[in-house]
């Protein structure tokens, strides 16, 4: 057993609708739910606290209403997801209640952890679920979220969740048992990592093309999550759920690929914006602004050399490096148009530029995180 599952107190553990429900006649895998409820109650045993992600109300719904096979609108997926959340909350209440523990609803929209308020709002009720001995069962409220509003994927949306409660560990249980050099069976060479201590552009690309759709909700999006996962200081696994007990599996055999979280704490706030799902632009920056980053530096105009995006003062932006490489992430004290004027310019000179004495820094150091190696 690996040191990091043994220590960790608060677990995320995801799961995708494939294992949940069968794909020819829409029914639940009630027989495997059950193995998994069982592995929830032993480690509850133990003392940690374990929230589940899981998908599952589009796949259950569908079938209820009969819904073609195939890609379904977004208007229809709503509705089968309004359906379908009732069976999926039914059938964890049901196994989890047989093993004495209680299950709860929680349903979130992005909004719910992009904007700062009702984020920690979020975090308040799971934790105080958490104190009073309930298992959270979160979902995207997909019946509300229209397109913009949508985290789209749980992978995501569960990195997000364990980086808001400070999990130790998140767990994707996936149809494949972990991250693989290529896809399986593409090349006589692909093999699964047993662990990740960096996610360098090298692996990005070992997941795939991002431009294909094909990628979406496979290895592309777990990379995503697990950018969140690690910068929020929450290991991040991905395992099989194609076995019955699968928690206890990954225990035992250790057979997965860990993404492993950087040692040092950071603080909430940082780990709020280490997690933005949908920064709003982009500043590149030169390689003395990254060495000034990386000795603990705020970011200044001067270093940056361009600008993406359309963002207000206080929105997250991504920080690049020369080659176009996310370093890390903050929250700008300029909006777009300004900070499009002062790049490449002394602070001293913001002032007689903007028209008014604006702060010295694009992004202070407090109000940004970087991508660390471990
Ligand atoms: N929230 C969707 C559902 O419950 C699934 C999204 C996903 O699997 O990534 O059906």
């Amino acid at each position: 057993m690996r040191k990091e599952w043994i220590a960790a107190r608060r677990i995320v553990v995801k799961i995708g609708s494939s294992l949940l429900v069968d794909a020819i006649n829409g029914e639940l895998h009630a027989k495997w739910l059950n193995t998994l409820a069982d592995d929830v109650a032993t480690l509850r045993k133990e003392g940690k606290d374990i929230i589940v992600v899981s998908s599952g109300a589009i796949a259950l719904g569908r079938n209820a209403l009969k819904l073609p096979k195939g890609p379904l609108k977004l208007e229809d997926s709503q509705a089968a997801a309004a359906v379908g959340q009732i069976d999926l909350a039914h059938a964890y209440e049901a196994a989890f209640r047989e093993r004495g523990l209680v299950a709860a609803q929680v349903l979130l929209t992005l909004g719910d952890t992009e904007q700062r308020q009702r984020y920690l709002n979020a975090r308040n009720t799971m934790n105080t679920l958490l104190k009073l001995g309930a298992v959270p069962v979160v979902n995207e409220n997909d019946t509300v979220a229209t397109s913009e509003i949508r985290y789209g994927d749980n992978d995501r949306l569960a990195a997000r969740v364990a980086s808001m409660m400070s999990a130790d560990c998140l767990v994707l249980l996936s149809d494949v048992d972990g991250f693989y050099t290529a896809p399986p069976g593409s090349r006589a060479d692909a093999h699964r990592l047993d662990e990740v201590r960096e996610i360098t552009p090298e692996i990005e690309a070992m997941a795939g093309d991002v431009g294909s759709e094909l990628s979406r909700g496979g290895m592309v999006t777990k990379i995503e999550a697990a950018k969140i996962s690690v910068s929020g200081g929450t290991h991040m696994v991905i395992a099989s759920g194609r076995v019955l007990n699968p928690l206890r599996t990954l225990a035992k055999t250790g057979v997965a690929t860990w993404f492993l979280a950087h040692a040092d704490p950071i603080t909430a706030r940082k780990r709020w914006i280490a997690g933005t799902l949908e920064p709003k632009g982009a500043f590149t920056v030169d390689a003395g602004a990254a060495a000034a980053l990386a000795s603990g530096k705020s970011l200044l105009p001067a270093g940056v050399t361009r600008v993406e995006g359309k963002f207000e003062r206080g929105d997250a932006v991504v920080i690049r490096n020369g080659e176009g490489v996310e370093i890390g992430r903050g929250l700008t004290t300029y909006g777009h148009e300004e900070a499009a004027a002062i790049i490449g310019r002394k602070s001293g000179e913001i002032a007689e530029i903007l028209g008014y004495f604006g702060r010295a820094e694009l992004i202070h150091r407090d109000d940004m995180v970087l991508q660390r190696k471990i």
